[in-house]
């Protein structure tokens, strides 16, 4: 069957095809299945679907249910009719006016794109917290780890990680966690001193360009320092 549903950038529209409508017979798997379901009241995937075959994908578009929505694929994994709801609530969210977009993550994305990681922490404050960390784990006292520093933009390292940007603002010892097994496996591996942002929330907010951009600068840094293997730790 083919996918009844396609996007219409130019018209910012989702542009539906009368197979929907005969596709999707309202046996409500996904609902049964789905974390959102009840979250936004009067709203569940099998209504979304419903209401954007009957026409009214603007009323889905403008409503918070492309935002509540996990984007897990529980419903497309289940439906027996293989309709591609994930595709169908992800373009609702490319469709909504940026300025409309949940603010945290439009200005997460906007951050990410003009310094690099979406809570705009400074080049300075980050390398000073890392070399602080790495002596941290030199000399902790249950588990220390004698020679241990934070190999930052080494040229030629085996593995490059990205970071999430919530660790050094809030839980940096949970960078800790890779960084003992590395520091087990003597693997060879480096943090590039500039965007180092891990997470990319153009994915959830439907920046696809911005998508794009924070892709493009992970593979940057990784041809920089002829490093052949990214590490996503989220
Ligand atoms: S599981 Fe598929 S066919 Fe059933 S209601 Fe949901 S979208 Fe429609
Ligand atoms: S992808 Fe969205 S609609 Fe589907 S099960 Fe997950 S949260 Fe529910």
């Amino acid at each position: 069957m083919q996918d009844p549903i396609s996007i219409d950038i130019k018209n910012r529209r989702i542009a539906t095809s009368p197979e929907l409508a005969d596709a999707c017979f309202t046996c409500g798997t996904c609902a049964s299945g789905c974390p959102a379901t009840n979250l936004v009241p009067g709203w569940d995937p099998r209504k979304a679907i419903r209401a954007i075959a009957l026409g009214l994908e603007q009323e889905v578009i403008d409503s918070k249910w492309p935002w509540v929505c996990t984007l897990c694929g529980r419903c497309q994994y289940a439906c027996p009719m293989g309709v591609q709801l994930i595709k169908t609530f992800r373009t609702c969210r490319i469709l909504r006016e940026r300025d409309l977009v949940p603010d945290p993550l439009h200005r997460g994305t906007m951050m990410n794109f003009e310094r690099g990681n979406n809570l705009g922490i400074p080049t300075d404050d980050f390398l000073f917290l890392l070399a602080d960390l790495g002596v941290e784990m030199e000399e902790d006292e249950k588990q220390p780890c004698p020679g241990f520093y934070v190999p930052v933009d080494k040229e030629g390292a085996n593995i490059i990680v990205t970071v999430n940007s919530k660790e050094p603002f809030a839980e940096p010892d949970d960078m800790k966690f890779w960084w003992r097994i590395f520091y087990a496996a003597k693997e060879d591996w480096t943090i590039s001193s500039t965007n180092w942002e891990g997470v990319n929330w153009g994915l959830f907010s439907g920046d696809d360009e911005n998508w794009k951009i924070q892709v493009g600068r992970v593979l940057e840094n990784a041809r920089r320092l002829k490093v052949k293997t990214i590490l996503y730790p989220e």
